[in-house]
Order: C-alpha cells, then sequence, then structure tokens
C-alpha cells in the first residue's frame, strides 16, 4: 500500500484548522489539513437553526477577513459563520482535503514521526497538530432512562420548536437542563414558540451583553479577561449564559420568568418519573447577579480610570424581584403530570482522543501540553479550552493560539534544517 507523505499533517478544518494552515503557510511549512466532514461542519450541524454568533461580527472573526453583507454590531448566523471559514480557507489557498477522517494516529517506529490511519489511506507526517475541537462528545448524564417515554435529546441535536413533540392533550411541554448560553437561548426560542418552559440552573455567569454603549466582548478585551491564561478562582465549573439571539440581550433568568418560564436548581435525579433538584437556584441567580454587577463595576472603574466619555447607564443596575419560582422553588417535578414530553440537555461536551495512540491525557481525558505543546515532541493541539488563554477556543482567540504553535514548529524545522557549515573540520577532531 502507498503511503503519503507531508511535513505537518492538521487533523480538522473547524476554525482552528484554518487558523493553522494560515500560519503554517505563513511560515513556509508544507502542510495538509483532513477533515472528515465539510470546513467548519460542527458550525453547520451540530447547532440549531436559529443560532447567531454570541459575539459581534466586528470581533468574533480572523483579523485577515471581514463578515461579508454583515452589519459589523450585528451577530451572523451560523451558516455566515461557516461560510466565513470556507471563505477565509479559499483566500489563504489552505490545502484542506474534505471527507477524510483520521482513525489513528500512532508514533513512527525506530524514527521521529507520526503514521496516521485515515479512511482513505495512511499518511506519514513529521509533525501533527490536532484541531478536533474544544466540543466533541455530546454529554448527557445518565439521569433519565430511556424508556421514560419521553424525547430526549442533547443540545446538538436541537433545531427549532417544531421538531419536538407537539403541544397536545399529552403536554408538549420542555424541560432544558442546563442554563449556559446554549440552554438559556434554546429555552427562549422555545417558550417565544410557546410552549411551556421549564430550565434547570446551575451556577453561571451571565455578563452584560452590552454597558454603557460598548458590547462585552470589548469590555473582556479592554479589561484583559479575553487573556487571563487560567480561570478566575472557583469559577472553572461555571458556564457562560450570553446570547446574541434576536440583537443581543443580557440574559436574565428573571425576566424569562416574567415571562412565564419555570426555573428549577440543578437536577439532580429522577426516579419512577419524577425529577429532583437541588436547593441551589437561588444561590446560583444570585451568583449571576454577582458576576453581571461585577463587569458593571469594572467597567465604570476603566471609564473613570480612562476618562472616556461613555453614557452613564445606572438602569443597567435595576434587578427584577426573584419571581415566586426562585422564593419558592419546586424540587421535584411529575414529568408526566406536567406535561414534559421532551428534555434538552444542554449539559455540555467532553473530549475524545481514543484514536491517539500515546499516553499523554490526564485523569479528566484532558492532554497534557503547554500552550498547546503536548508531551510527544512533534504533536500539538489547538482549540481547546484555555490553552493559553480564555479566548483560546473562540474564533478570536484561536488564530493567535495558531500563530504560536506555527512558529514553535517553524523553529524545530529550524534546528533539523541545520548542518555545520565545515563538517570536515569536526569530523577530523
Ligand atoms: C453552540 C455553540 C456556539 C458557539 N458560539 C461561538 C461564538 O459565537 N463565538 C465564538 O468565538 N465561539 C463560539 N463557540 C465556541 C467555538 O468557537 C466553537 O466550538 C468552534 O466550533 C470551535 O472550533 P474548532 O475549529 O476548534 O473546532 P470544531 O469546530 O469542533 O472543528 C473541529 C473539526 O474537526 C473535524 N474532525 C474531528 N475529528 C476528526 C478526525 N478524526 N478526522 C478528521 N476530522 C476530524 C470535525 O469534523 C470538525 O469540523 C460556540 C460553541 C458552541 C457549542
Amino acid at each position: 500500500m502507498s503511503v503519503e507523505r507531508v511535513d505537518t499533517l492538521v487533523i480538522g478544518a473547524g476554525q482552528a484548522g484554518v487558523a493553522m494552515s494560515e500560519h503554517l503557510g505563513k511560515s513556509g511549512v508544507p502542510h495538509l489539513v483532513l477533515e472528515r466532514a465539510r470546513i467548519a461542519e460542527r458550525w453547520r450541524s451540530w447547532r440549531w437553526d436559529s443560532l447567531v454568533a454570541n459575539g459581534p461580527a466586528w470581533h468574533d472573526r480572523f483579523p485577515g477577513m471581514t463578515f461579508r453583507g454583515i452589519d459589523p454590531d450585528a451577530f451572523a448566523g451560523k451558516e455566515s459563520v461557516a461560510d466565513y471559514f470556507v471563505d477565509y480557507a479559499e483566500m489563504i489557498g489552505a490545502p484542506i482535503r474534505c471527507g477524510v477522517e483520521v482513525t489513528s494516529v500512532a508514533a513512527l517506529n525506530g524514527r521521529p514521526g507520526f503514521r496516521a490511519e485515515t479512511s482513505s489511506g495512511v499518511i506519514e507526517a513529521e509533525r501533527v497538530v490536532v484541531a478536533t475541537g474544544p466540543f466533541q462528545r455530546p454529554i448527557i448524564p445518565p439521569l433519565v432512562p430511556e424508556t421514560a417515554g419521553l424525547l430526549q435529546i442533547h443540545s446538538t441535536g436541537y433545531r427549532n420548536p417544531d421538531q419536538l413533540p407537539p403541544v397536545d392533550s399529552n403536554g408538549g411541554a420542555v424541560l432544558v437542563v442546563g442554563a449556559g448560553s446554549s440552554g438559556a437561548q434554546i429555552a427562549d426560542e422555545l417558550l417565544r414558540a410557546g410552549r411551556r418552559v421549564f430550565i434547570s440552573v446551575g451556577p453561571h455567569g451571565r455578563p452584560p451583553r452590552a454597558y454603557r454603549g460598548r458590547d462585552y466582548c470589548w469590555w473582556l478585551g479592554v479589561l484583559g479577561k479575553w487573556d487571563l491564561t487560567t480561570p478566575p478562582a472557583g469559577a472553572e465549573h461555571v458556564t457562560i449564559a450570553v446570547s446574541g439571539a434576536y440583537g443581543g440581550n443580557t440574559v436574565d433568568f428573571r425576566r424569562l420568568a416574567a415571562h412565564g418560564m419555570t426555573l428549577v436548581g440543578r437536577a439532580e435525579s429522577c426516579k419512577d418519573g419524577v425529577m429532583r433538584f437541588a436547593p441551589d437556584l437561588a444561590a446560583n441567580i444570585a451568583q449571576g447577579d454577582r458576576d453581571y454587577l461585577a463587569v458593571l463595576d469594572e467597567a465604570d472603574a476603566y471609564v473613570t480610570r480612562n476618562g472616556l466619555d461613555l453614557p452613564p447607564e445606572p438602569e443597567a443596575r435595576e434587578i427584577l424581584a426573584d419571581p415566586p419560582c426562585v422564593t419558592d422553588p419546586i424540587l421535584a417535578l411529575n414529568l408526566k403530570e406536567q406535561g414534559i414530553t421532551t428534555i434538552i440537555w444542554a449539559t455540555g461536551f467532553a473530549l475524545d482522543y481514543s484514536w491517539l495512540k500515546f499516553d499523554l491525557l490526564d485523569g479528566q481525558g484532558k492532554p497534557r501540553h503547554s500552550r498547546g505543546i503536548s508531551e510527544v515532541p512533534g504533536l500539538y493541539f489547538v482549540g481547546l479550552p484555555w490553552l493559553s488563554r480564555r479566548g483560546s477556543s473562540f474564533i478570536y482567540g484561536v488564530w493567535h493560539d495558531a500563530r504560536f504553535i506555527a512558529d514553535q514548529i517553524a523553529i524545530q524545522r529550524g534546528y533539523l534544517a541545520y548542518r555545520p557549515s565545515a563538517p570536515d573540520k569536526a569530523a577530523a577532531k
């Protein structure tokens, strides 16, 4: 069987793979990007129909190209985001081969480099960059048995309200578990579509969409938050609820409750059709408020410190009263009696590196690395959460991480290309 050889193999052509290709190309590193589906596939087929980017178009993009036909302050739809990366790949002439899955990567025997088994043959590479995404395998906690007689889907499987069992005498109500950006947005969409909606709210941050005339992405930038290198203490497992939907509004669970949504605490168990929730709803809502108000405080301090002329916005500090579902929380729900016929699990993702034949994962299945440089010489990662900083898994941040990795690859290639200028002298010693 013939073996194809490349210098650097990049696996995955989402935004991370495209960014990697741009920087490898600029550094003169011959490379090939393999993508098992299409460029930016996860933006196309793992996200719901109405999803728009969480950041405005001026921000959620690479430096080299703006969004075509989208107001810079608007939020691009998910297809536009995918199209953007297709156009970007074309602009930079990225050598991307779509429809090829990498099924295993192992070290070569007796010489440096890697052997990648793919759905279309074997490739040997000097170096491998893994760009297979920060969110690889949907997690559904095993709380509700499959035999419970209702539809259970992960947020990656949700498309639109019409896909769910209808509102009829059996119910049609929906329980959304998880109140990060996905859970909050999906629950809001379902409520607007006339569904009865319950949402299980765990610990979360809910930053303002905008404050004093500037989007949250701008505030994160000027306050240096995108560049934090480790999560703030205690916030490691706190999800962020932010949304660009409907033109962009701050996620406010009390407002959703005022419009008819029922809030419950963290989902804990389910037995005999009765789902139980932790008595932590009020605490989680209060934590969200603290996070929200802390951003306003830091923004105000920044404005004062720098003498900026940004319009004050005191009304942003007005917090609605707690709704009855917060003051008198529901700790158990009989799913059938409540007419709940769908559970949407917006409960996040795990990594899956079972196809990487190296001992490089920590106890949580995350690769051990430093800024994406793994413990295996020549093997790199890009696009992972907090790879180097907070922005690492986002469009804005991955481009900068990819530049660093490409630099490291170029540096290593430089060493390997070195030959002593006077080999005879060296040999004569
Ligand atoms: C609902 C949602 C909304 C988001 N919204 C935003 C946002 O608005 N702004 C923002 O900056 N970030 C956002 N993110 C975060 C992040 O930008 C996305 O997760 C983005 O898809 C990550 O890009 P990536 O290239 O790192 O990974 P992915 O997009 O996951 O791309 C990885 C690619 O690798 C391919 N692949 C995987 N395994 C193999 C294999 N073995 N062989 C070949 N190919 C393989 C996949 O098909 C995929 O195309 C969002 C995330 C989610 C889940």
